[in-house]
């Protein structure tokens, strides 16, 4: 068992109070009404799965319930940062699809 840091409630809690919702920063499309199938399709579905660094959107459920993300190693499972949503991460990423 590890702990999470929540910045939100600004402490460490245990990873059970937490559930990882996928990968971040996923711009919604402008006008989905304009979208093709295809970047419909794209936006609703298709994620990176790197082997490294990823930020990935998570949200304390079981404690505040808000959203944050995370840069995290998928390779070691290190976490490298926590920031909130609209935050930028200091770490980039390699999120090539
Ligand atoms: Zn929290």
């Amino acid at each position: 068992m590890f702990h999470i840091y929540c910045p939100h409630c600004c402490e460490y809690r245990e990873e059970e109070e937490f559930h990882a919702s996928g990968q971040a920063h996923i711009p919604r499309p402008l006008d989905p009404d304009a979208c093709t199938d295809k970047e419909w399709g794209e936006f609703m579905y298709f994620r990176a799965n790197p082997r490294g660094i990823h930020h990935e959107l998570w949200v304390h459920g079981a404690g505040c319930r808000k959203y944050f993300n995370i840069t995290r190693n998928t390779h070691t499972y290190e976490i490298l940062e926590v920031y909130k949503v609209g935050e930028k991460p200091s770490i980039v990423a390699n999120e090539a699809k």
